[in-house]
């Protein structure tokens, strides 16, 4: 770690199927190219893509750390680390924003990946937050199942959903909001999210 002045928060926020994790996979392909030492951190309640490993729908994957919280990441930045790239940031919590402004403050850049919307349409903590304090947003949109416009939002299809209208518990459980049993999910658009 320097000084601190190297350091910054990027955030890749958006829908399911948005490309998020293909886009954090891009810029840790970069700083390795450059590199930069790495570290990968996924939350061990991604069931989707197992544990030690990040992985996109379209099957690229990065070795990871697996972790059950926030506060356990700062524990695995090492002497050569300059990069810390988290996905599926839903997953940690609100404790997250205080984690990675500690080590954006410290001079890492941080890269954040993560759903900023739940499967009901509201935004989805901690990545309002997160999008607040970094000092770049990219806010990325998947493509509509239905009309093939662009998607900022994902609706949740078969499972419980009928049972849960409107997204009670669901919605605030950090799992529930993305790792499905039976359910799956779907990329929609506005005017195709309801229905
Ligand atoms: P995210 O991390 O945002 O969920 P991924 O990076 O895992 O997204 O996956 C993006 C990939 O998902 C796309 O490149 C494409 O191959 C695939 N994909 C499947 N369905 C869709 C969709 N409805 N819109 C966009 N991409 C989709
Ligand atoms: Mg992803």
């Amino acid at each position: 770690m320097d000084d601190g002045g190297g350091g910054r928060l990027e955030v890749i926020a958006g829908p399911m199927f948005a490309g998020k994790t293909e886009e954090l996979v891009r810029r840790v392909h970069r700083a390795r190219i450059a590199r930069r030492g790495v570290l990968v951190v996924g939350h061990a309640l991604d069931t989707r893509s197992g544990p030690g490993r990040v992985a996109s729908h379209s099957g690229l994957e990065l070795p990871s750390r697996s972790v059950r919280s926030a506060q356990e990441v700062p524990g695995l930045v090492e002497a050569g680390t300059e990069l810390v790239a988290v996905d599926e940031a839903q997953f940690f919590g609100p404790e997250l924003v205080d984690v990675v402004t500690a080590l954006a403050d410290a001079g890492l850049v941080v890269v954040v990946a993560g759903l900023s919307v739940t499967f009901d349409g509201r935004p989805f903590a901690p990545l309002p937050a997160l999008m607040a304090v970094a000092e770049s947003v990219t806010k990325l949109t998947a493509v509509c199942a239905v009309c093939g416009r662009d998607a900022a939002f994902h609706v949740r299809l078969g499972g419980v959903r009928a049972g849960r209208p409107g997204g009670d518990a669901d919605a605030l459980a950090p799992a529930a909001g993305h790792v499905g049993g039976t359910e799956s999910y779907e990329a929609r658009c506005r005017r195709h999210r309801a229905g």
